[in-house]
């Protein structure tokens, strides 16, 4: 499965620079620069979502996965969504 986009959590929204903001200043130093390097591996939005679709073999697949990685260092708020469909195409298709 490939990652294909990047985009704003349902759950916790994500917003990594207004929780940026809100830990200056309110936290030791060393905890926000810590917290500022472990954002800065990562893109802004925080739910990873990864997908699929094909034709193989007659039959049809679709695979769609998301996960969000924002939250306290960046180990997730606990969201996770997941969708797979397969079926055979119908026969009348293949005909020209
Ligand atoms: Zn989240």
């Amino acid at each position: 499965m490939s990652a294909d986009r990047w985009s704003k959590c349902p759950r916790c929204g994500g917003d990594v620079d207004t929780r940026r903001s809100a830990a200056y200043g309110t936290i030791p130093r060393e905890e926000y620069e810590r917290l500022i390097r472990v954002e800065a591996a990562y893109p802004p939005e925080t739910l990873r979502e990864d997908w699929e679709i094909f034709l193989r073999d007659g039959r049809f697949y679709v695979s769609y996965g998301a996960m969000c990685l924002g939250g306290e260092d960046r180990k997730g708020c606990g969201f996770s969504f997941e969708f797979k469909h397969e079926e055979a195409v119908p026969s009348g298709a293949w005909k020209p």
